[in-house]
């Protein structure tokens, strides 16, 4: 399933030829204008200054824009038959150094990089956040378009192609159904999919696996790309690509944090300065677990306690300030699982290692202060925190 290490090299050498002449991106000031989306009668649009040009003398740089899905397939064709190599970066946009990483990645392992901005109705809960989860499509565009030039400047693969679809074209069959159970055509993992993110949100992994494989059916590339930030959906992804023997590779790729350890997120706009400094506290927790690990600890009791204990300690201290003070919470799960069932383990096979993960919902600001920084929503939303730390196996 894996393309050669040649293959790939030939690929990227077949990208510094054709695609990217690094002498007409370092001087043209197309770059430096903002971005301008072109729209063109073939149902492709392009992110550039310049509108792409098919022969290679006249590449240009540029991110097309497809909203529908035949033109994608027909660009993908055209791929295809160029022998170019596609990594695919799915995301709900509100883009920021977390997604550009595995942007990155992809373009050191492709010609050409596939990014999905779409928000999927399916993956979230009848009273979860759909409707305020943020929508920087603007923004997006810009950071893809300065990645992109970045990215040319420096012979890697390139940013081709925003696939951008509405939930119509995804879900045919209108409308997508977020009850449980459900009416519509759904991939479901039992039990990966209700254990630990799955028991909190029950339609969470249908949602992903679902529009997992309609973008990997759509896009069809030859390496998908996801964020470790989020493991339980890696490990579903994993599940997914081999349950239906889809052909590409799944890539995974580190968590991109803050320097304080915090996990960069799109949701981490709502937290606000407050509860952004307590929200640190499960990172925390994890990395006391993984001290025990890499101490030699291996039973549950023993790697968990300090993280529990430390989030215990930490909602204590913030139940006792005053409610213009304080940012409570509270812990979901904390988490000692097995890296490919993602099942609680009570002890660890050092020739498997283990996931730890957690999660804790940050509640809403009780009381701003004057001129306190509040975050989007003005500290009002109550924002969940995931992260997780691979206990490698240690023999
Ligand atoms: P989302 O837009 O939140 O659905 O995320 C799209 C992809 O970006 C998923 O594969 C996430 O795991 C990945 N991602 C989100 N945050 C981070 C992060 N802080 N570091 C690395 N990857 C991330």
């Amino acid at each position: 399933m894996a393309r050669s290490f040649s293959a790939t090299i030939s690929a990227m050498a077949h990208v510094r030829h054709f695609r990217v002449p690094a002498r007409w991106h370092s001087t043209s000031t197309n770059f430096l204008r903002r971005p301008t989306i072109f729209a063109l009668n073939n149902g492709r649009r392009y992110l550039s200054a310049t509108p792409a040009l098919p022969s290679p003398s006249s590449f240009a740089p540029q991110t097309q824009i497809f909203h529908d899905v035949a033109p994608l397939r027909e660009y993908r064709r055209e791929l295809l038959f160029s022998k170019r190599t596609v990594g695919l970066v799915p995301t709900m946009g509100a883009l920021h150094e977390g997604h550009l990483s595995l942007v990155r990645q992809a373009a050191a392992e492709n010609t050409d990089v596939i990014v999905t901005i779409y928000v999927n109705p399916t993956q979230f809960g009848l009273n979860e956040d759909l409707s305020s989860y943020p929508k920087t499509w603007e923004s997006d565009l810009r950071m893809l378009n300065a990645l992109d030039r970045e990215l040319a400047s420096v012979g890697a693969g390139r940013v081709s192609a925003v696939f951008a679809p509405n939930t119509k074209t995804m879900y045919p069959i209108l409308p997508p159904d977020s009850a449980i159970p459900g009416v519509g055509t759904f991939v479901e993992m039992r039990p990966l999919g209700q254990l630990l993110e799955g028991a909190s949100r029950p339609v969470f992994f249908r949602g992903v696996a679902t529009v997992c494989m309609k973008l990997f059916n759509i896009c069809a590339p030859e390496r998908v790309y996801f964020g470790q930030k989020d493991i339980q959906q890696t490990v579903v992804i994993k599940r997914l690509v081999k349950d239906f023997h889809l052909h590409m590779d799944v890539r995974i790729c580190p968590t991109a944090r803050e320097p304080d350890g915090l996990a960069l997120s799109s949701r981490n706009v709502y937290l606000g300065t407050r509860r952004r400094n307590v929200g640190i506290v499960l990172n925390q927790a994890l990395r006391k677990a993984e001290s025990q690990y890499k101490s030699g600890k291996r039973s549950r009791g023993d790697i968990l306690w300090p993280a529990n204990d430390h989030a215990d300690m930490t909602l204590q201290e913030q139940e006792c300030l005053d409610p213009s003070k304080r940012a409570r919470f509270q812990v979901d799960y904390i988490s000692l699982a097995d890296p490919e069932t993602m099942e609680e383990i009570d002890e660890v096979d050092e020739t498997r290692g283990a996931i730890l993960s957690g999660a804790v919902k940050m509640l809403p600001i009780e009381q701003a202060r004057e001129g306190e920084e509040l975050g989007v929503g003005d500290g009002l939303i109550p924002v969940r925190l995931i992260d997780n730390i691979i206990l490698d196996p240690a023999s």
